[in-house]
């Protein structure tokens, strides 16, 4: 049996189901070598991964899927990455509906769908991206317009995984041109596309630096007709869908990589055990080891960290920025481990007859599939600033015995004052003398002196007039954050206020 790194928490079956995998991957790792070899697409491994199940691990039992979550599904992608274009046939296929149509289809279509995504006897791609539409996946172009109990779809889809191997094609297109519409993203409306839909085709198969025989392509809608059946969710909520598919997506696009980096670890072991320069094996060398050490440090923890963010998802949470960390930290730790991986192996690690220079250009694709690391950043700024756990006011409280500011939960020595310009330009100054680079907020100020906001405002205003603060103000024009002048700050105080110098400081050099 062969060796499976399993996490605690997995329960029984995903522990069994991942050795299965990882047995079913070594059984057929060279018939898989030799379709890469032979620049083929390797239809009879995908069919041995349906036949056996593994399409399931995501589905459940009533649609005839395994129900191992995704967790189960991030099981299957690690181990079946290891086998490169079935890897990411897997991937994308899982991604072509599976996690929208279990959130958002009917029990009709439930019925429908789910069971050929389980037994694999469907394999689905993913269609987002347009030739406007990248990263701004909210431009697309592509038309759906209702006809009676139809959509009629026209435009292009680009980039696609598995385009033309794929039989069931999740596509977004965009139903309505309103402009409030499309400001609240409910112009996108989502639909499942079979092959063989008349006026459905594909355009053209894109040679791309890696995913060497996964066939990536562009697709054509020339007034294609599709039943309103094949609608999945309602009309305008396409964006929904499409995000939580999104968070999956990116998990499971990231699992994928980690098997590649089991194969790496693996061979590097094998190699600078083997390879004898200046009469001992390389890895006698620290740099190699300390190399290899960093390699396994970094798939270990990418290897946590997504099982964490898959099990928050089969927990029923939303890990929109979890899942976007998993995406940036496994691809960009995917380019940096095959970095070291080729310089560990010299000229060896450039040759097609290893496997590194192949993971290395996977990598690349990495970290531009399913959204760039920087759009993965975007996420995690953006999400996490909303978090109320990163806005937390920090207070400083002035402590006259020590001469210094303190981190405190005290009130400030004005709170309570009355709320007149005097006051107000007080607090404002105090504040200059502990961050006399940064701002205040209005809610600093009334953390500070309390009481209305309306007189805050109106005697910040007032302040600002007569100089004696500036104001920083947002687009649409409403005060954002306040700090005294140089004129505010003689008025407040006497100069004496401000200063301050450590005990050390020889009193003659003070002036
Ligand atoms: C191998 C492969 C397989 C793919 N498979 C699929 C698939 O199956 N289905 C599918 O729908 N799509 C697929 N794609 C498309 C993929 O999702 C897009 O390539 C990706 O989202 C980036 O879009 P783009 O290539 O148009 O780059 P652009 O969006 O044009 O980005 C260009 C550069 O600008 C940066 N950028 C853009 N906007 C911002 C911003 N606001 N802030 C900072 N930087 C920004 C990007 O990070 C990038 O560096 C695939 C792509 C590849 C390479």
């Amino acid at each position: 049996m062969v060796d499976v790194d399993t996490f605690f928490w997995w329960s029984d079956e995903q522990k069994e189901f991942a050795k299965k995998v990882a047995q079913f991957v070594e059984d057929n790792i060279e018939e898989a070598e030799y379709y890469f070899w032979k620049q083929k697409f390797p239809h009879s491994i995908v069919k041995k991964v349906a036949k056996e199940g593994f399409f399931g691990p995501g589905v459940p039992k009533k649609y005839g899927g395994l129900e191992l979550g995704a967790t189960g599904g991030c099981i299957a992608a690690e181990q079946l990455g290891r086998l490169y274009a079935v890897g990411h046939v897997f991937t994308v296929s899982m991604l072509a509906g599976l996690e929208q149509i279990l959130r958002f289809g009917t029990e009709e279509q439930n019925r429908m769908w789910l069971p050929s995504i389980a037994d694999g006897s469907e394999i689905g791609a993913v269609c987002i991206s347009e030739p406007f539409a990248g990263s701004d996946a909210a431009n697309i172009m592509t038309t759906a317009t209702k006809d009676g109990d139809e959509w009629v779809l026209n435009g292009k889809k680009r980039m696609i995984t598995a385009a033309g191997v794929a039989d069931r094609y999740f596509i977004y297109a965009k139903t309505s041109d309103d402009p409030e519409d499309r400001k609240q993203y409910a112009h996108i409306t989502s639909f499942v596309v079979k092959k063989g839909t008349p006026g459905f085709s594909l355009e053209k198969i894109n040679p791309l630096m890696g995913f060497d025989n996964a066939p990536n392509g562009y697709l054509d809608f020339d007034n294609a007709r599709i039943p309103d059946f094949n609608r999945v969710g309602e009309v305008g909520k396409g964006w929904a869908v499409m995000m939580a598919g999104l968070n999956f997506e990116r998990l499971i696009g990231s699992a994928v990589l980690m098997g590649e980096v089991k194969e790496i670890i693996q061979f590097l072991f094998h190699y600078t055990k083997r390879r004898i320069q200046f009469n001992r094996p390389i890895n006698r060398n620290t740099n190699i080891q300390f190399d290899i050490a960093d390699i396994i440090t970094r798939y270990k923890m990418a290897k946590l960290f997504s099982y964490h963010t898959a099990y928050q998802l089969d927990s029923g949470m939303e890990p929109m920025i979890e899942a976007s960390i998993a995406k940036m930290m496994n691809t960009e730790y995917l380019v940096e481990i095959t970095r070291k991986a080729l310089q560990i192996c010299g000229g060896d690690g450039l040759t097609k007859f290893y496997p590194l220079e192949r993971v290395y250009r996977e990598a690349k694709i990495g970290e531009i599939v399913a959204g760039t690391t920087e759009i993965q950043k975007l996420i995690i700024y953006r999400f996490s600033a909303m978090l109320p756990r990163w806005n937390v006011p920090i207070k400083f409280r002035w402590n006259d015995e020590v001469n210094a500011p303190l981190m405190s939960k005290r009130d400030s020595r004005f709170k309570g004052l009355e709320i007149n310009e005097e006051n107000l330009l007080k607090v404002i100054a105090h504040d200059y003398k502990i961050n006399p680079g940064i701002y205040m907020t209005l809610d600093d100020v009334r953390e500070d002196i309390g009481g209305s906001r309306v007189k805050i405002k109106q005697g910040i205003e007032s302040l600002e007039n007569q100089g004696l603060i500036v104001c920083h103000r947002d687009r649409s024009g409403k005060i954002g954050l306040v700090k005294a002048t140089y004129k505010g700050l003689s008025k407040a105080f006497p100069k004496d206020y401000y200063r301050w110098f450590p005990a050390w400081y020889d009193e003659a050099d003070k002036f």
